[in-house]
């Protein structure tokens, strides 16, 4: 199918992009790397008036260093991102993240902005984001705005961004040089949305016991979700074999995941719990390796 015909700017600016938004609001719509805005295009599950292209905006994609932080523009590439030693030093939750999205083709065109303002339940980085706490700079035609990755994600589909906002940047809280991470995820094929999925970030204390663990989850509900029972059940535990069982089964008794044509409630459930047994295993072990190191 060919997409509904549509009009179309390749702003030069900010201001420009955010003045075609507000005159042809809620019709308007961002164009970014297109790798999930093409497909809905043209099954005409979208209809816009207008596409606005942020490409040609310069300013908008890039890393940058910050005391504690790396704020990235919304339209870096997924790839530059995956790809870049700052990030693989201070953020490597996010390199291994990426890894998962797609291919490398898909990669090299898609954008973290474009991807956490899709806020597909299913996509990775939505869920790092909120493990990771990350706070999100979301111009609009009054200025910016910043709210924190808990606030943008709303519904399926639906985030805090109003239909003449654009995502400028996001912040991401480095990782402490002790702290480990774990990302799992199960998908039919890889490159595929995953079915279920796990980020994992814990601290130990001196005594090797949990001083901080962040859980984050996708692919289980609506939007991905923060499991804040499971990170309490495990602070202050020593991670042996029944901490982790007991973080897993808490995790079953509250999840309610959505049945769909690649899986049911109850298999989403499952695995979600034995994913996170997987995540904090492997997180906690980095934690222990990077603190002898
Ligand atoms: C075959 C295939 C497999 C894929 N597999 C995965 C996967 O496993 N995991 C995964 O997470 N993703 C996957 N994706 C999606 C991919 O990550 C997309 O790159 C991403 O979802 C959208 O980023 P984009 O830059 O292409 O955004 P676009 O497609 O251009 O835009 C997506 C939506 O976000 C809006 N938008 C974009 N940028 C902004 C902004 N700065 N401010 C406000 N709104 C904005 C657009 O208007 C649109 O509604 C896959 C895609 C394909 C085609």
């Amino acid at each position: 199918m060919k997409p509904a015909p549509f009009e179309y700017i390749a702003a030069e600016s900010l201001e420009e992009a955010l003045t075609a938004l507000q005159l042809n609001s809620p019709e308007g719509k961002i164009l970014a790397g297109g790798q999930s805005l093409l497909p809905l295009l043209n099954l005409r599950l979208t209809k816009p008036k207008i596409l606005v292209d942020l490409n040609a905006i310069s300013g908008l994609d890039g890393i940058r260093e910050t005391p504690g932080s790396l704020a990235i523009g919304a339209m870096t590439r997924q790839s530059k991102i995956e790809d870049s030693s700052l990030v693989r030093e201070r953020l490597p939750i996010l390199a291994e993240a990426i890894r998962y999205i797609g291919h490398v083709a898909i990669r090299h065109r898609g954008t973290i902005g474009g991807s956490l303002a899709h806020a597909d339940p299913a996509a990775e980085l939505p869920a790092v984001a909120l493990a990771l706490d990350a706070k999100f700079a979301i111009a609009g035609r009054g200025g910016d705005r910043i709210i924190s990755a808990e606030e943008f994600f709303l519904d399926f589909l639906t985030t805090a961004l109003a239909p003449d906002e654009i995502l400028r940047q996001i912040v991401f809280p480095v990782l402490r040089p002790f702290s480990g991470y774990a990302l799992e995820e199960v998908a039919r094929r890889h490159g595929d949305f995953a079915i279920a999925g796990v980020v994992v970030i814990v601290d130990l204390d001196d005594a090797g016991k949990i001083d901080e663990a962040r859980v984050a989850l996708f692919g289980v509900a609506p939007t991905a979700v923060r499991a804040r029972q499971a990170e309490r059940a495990l602070l202050g535990r020593e991670l042996d074999d029944s901490g982790i069982a007991d973080a897993a089964a808490l995790l079953e008794e509250v999840l309610d995941p959505p049945a769909d044509i690649r899986a049911s409630s109850a298999y989403r459930k499952h695995v979600a719990a034995i994913l996170l047994s997987r995540a904090l295993k492997r997180a906690v072990q980095l934690c222990q390796t990077r603190r002898i190191l």
